[in-house]
């Protein structure tokens, strides 16, 4: 079959032809219909984040049909459209069994840690791949597998309540998400605070209240929308300590503060003034759970979770193409995403 992987660090992957995978009785066959291409494949390209086996198949955002099942296989059958879920784990351990994989000792990241979907074909365990309604597109199902799940996760971890009010840090593929899903939550008023002006047009065009952070402090305005109360729950997913500082300083009494950004820098609060006194929390949210996704397929089923088809871009299974869209979302500042349909006629 046709595959495209990291065969060196640092390096432009590269076309391969590599034997279709033999499935165990736990696991499916996949025919790959569409893998998007994620910043963090772009990240393993770069050797920013460690990859331990190569050559390496990337692609850990993946929706297809079932080509075959393995004996044990109950929840899917062939010819079913399934998207899947990116952690491997082992089902056993003390994270697992607690329904906490994404702690899983022996989890292994689709993509990463083993072949992922930049190929025709891909084997998973059958409990990694979920039913893809109809109503939604291969390339609608692979996407939301990443970014979108973490965003739910967010608001989940946020305890997110019907009637609250959200500010969101970063209007970036999370931003796009969390703002839907905060909507499909019976959300009163969402604030999205950027500095980046097409984001700030597409924000405000989508009705929500855009907080130009160029324009002065963000907590001074959120405070003033609110009446001088803050917010409720506030998704920093930018990744800087300064971003974060300001969404916990939005919040009002009760507040959460859920922090998805990656970064390296220290923050600083001031506990009395800043956190105790109106019982705030710090939460920190790592990826998404199994148990998350049946919710996050019905909103994209019911057209509350929505990837317009103008801000998809569709390559081939073509290293060259699939090269030139990883180059381009390391610099990107939109909402596009480019995603793989393998081409049947090679
Ligand atoms: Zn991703
Ligand atoms: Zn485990």
């Amino acid at each position: 079959m046709r595959a495209v992987q990291l065969t060196e660090i640092g390096k432009a992957l590269t076309d391969a032809d590599i034997t279709i995978p033999k499935i165990g009785s736990s696991d499916v066959l996949i025919r790959v219909a569409a893998a998007g291409i994620c910043h963090s494949d772009a990240h393993y390209r770069a050797g920013i984040s460690k990859i331990d086996n190569l050559p390496l198949t990337l692609g850990h955002e993946i929706a297809g049909r079932v080509e075959k099942v393995g004996a044990h296989v109950t929840n899917v059958a062939v010819g079913n459209r399934v998207c899947v879920h990116y952690l491997v784990h082992c089902g056993n351990c003390e994270f697992c069994v607690r329904g906490l994989e994404q702690f899983c000792r022996r989890g292994q990241m689709i993509g990463k840690h083993r072949d992922g979907g930049y190929a025709e074909f891909i084997k998973v365990p059958g409990a990694n791949a979920f039913p893809l309604p109809d109503e939604i597109a291969f390339e609608a199902g692979a996407i939301m597998m990443c970014s979108s799940a973490t965003a739910l996760h967010a608001l989940n971890k946020a305890r997110f309540k019907p009637g609250e009010s959200i500010a969101i840090f970063g209007f970036g593929g999370l931003g796009f998400s969390a703002l839907q899903l905060a909507r499909a939550f019976d959300c009163v008023d969402v604030y999205v605070v950027e500095i980046n002006p097409a984001k700030l047009a597409s924000a405000a065009k989508m009705g929500v209240i855009a907080i130009d952070a160029r324009a002065g402090d963000p907590i001074e305005q959120i405070k003033e929308s609110t009446a001088g109360k803050g917010v409720d729950v506030a998704l920093e997913l930018i990744g800087s300590a300064k971003t974060m500082r300001q969404a916990v300083l939005c919040l009002g009494p009760l507040g959460r503060a859920a922090l998805v950004g990656l970064t390296a820098e220290s923050m600083s609060i001031r506990p009395y003034t800043e956190l105790i006194n109106k019982e705030a929390e710090i939460i920190g949210v790592s990826d998404h759970l199994a148990s998350e996704l049946p919710a996050l397929i019905e909103f994209a089923r019911s057209g509350k979770l929505r990837f317009p088809p103008e801000t998809l871009r569709v390559v081939d299974l073509d290293a060259t193409q699939i090269n030139a869209a990883l180059d381009a979302v390391q610099d990107s500042i939109d909402h596009f995403r480019t995603v793989i349909v393998p081409s049947s006629d090679k």
